[in-house]
């Protein structure tokens, strides 16, 4: 995997929470498109869909967030991993290894993270004596029909995958959230949404939004109408099963 070296590594980002990314660029290569990819081109980061596809670590990320938190005299509550790249990127276990050193160094600093990925989360984030604080783990998930999930996230591991690896960190007691953005309207995807909160009815905590990122739910009649029911059906589950609801 190829490394490029950064001056810095945490911001706070334009939605006001902290961050870290600790790669430029991500495998799964969302198609929506991916705001993180159309931000990076038009920054000219990278010069191309594959050039995003082609992802660089950086190197010096444990030094630079251990430097950045020792010289902080007001250190941020929660760190998120990751708004602009994946940390735990399917085919890169170069990724997870970093990006499980940085949440033990964060946490060393009494620094909780929220983790969220397209990827599996590893198992060892259950490990208190590594991983001490309360974070949050989490995983994107908008569907369960696998051929959606190759023609729009085709470098992700499988549905199935994300929600048994989200399911181990819940059985061994984390706290868990799943990110349900962009849900598609019926002109994109005919789904059940209630299956998919079936299969996701453990977690803690859903996260609920639109598909904003172009104009294909517009050509659905009456979208507005849509994702409001689709809305009160989560008012409705959410509830019933002890889960937190954010829409
Ligand atoms: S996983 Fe996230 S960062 Fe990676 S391509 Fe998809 S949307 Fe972009």
């Amino acid at each position: 995997m190829e490394s490029i070296l950064r001056k810095s590594l945490l911001y706070r980002s334009g939605l006001g929470f902290y961050c870290v990314n600790h790669v430029q660029g991500c495998r799964h290569g969302c198609l929506y498109p991916c705001y993180a990819y159309m931000i990076a081109q038009s920054h000219g980061r990278i010069r191309s869909y594959s050039d995003w596809c082609q992802p660089k670590i950086v190197a010096n990320a444990a030094e630079l967030i251990k430097h950045e938190l020792n010289r902080r005299r007001v250190r941020p509550g929660n760190i998120h991993l990751c708004l602009s790249t994946d940390p735990f990127m399917n085919g890169f276990p170069e990724v997870t290894a970093m990006s499980l050193r940085l949440i033990s160094i964060i946490n060393s600093f009494g620094i909780s993270c929220t983790i969220l990925t397209k990827g599996c989360l590893p198992p060892e984030m259950a490990d208190r004596s590594r991983f001490p604080l309360n974070n949050q783990y989490g995983i994107s998930l908008i569907s369960l029909d696998e051929n959606f999930r190759k023609t729009w996230e085709p470098g992700s591991v499988s549905y199935s995958e994300r929600i048994r690896a989200l399911r181990e960190l819940h059985n061994k007691g984390c706290r868990t959230y799943v990110h349900m953005e962009p849900y598609p309207t019926p002109n994109i995807l005919q789904q059940n949404l209630r299956e998919i909160l079936e299969a996701i009815g453990f977690a803690d905590r859903i996260w609920f939004g639109r598909w904003n990122y172009n104009n294909l739910v517009r050509q659905y009649p009456d979208y507005t109408g849509f994702y409001s029911r689709q809305v009160s059906i989560l008012h409705s589950f959410c509830p019933d099963n002890g889960i937190e609801c954010d829409v």
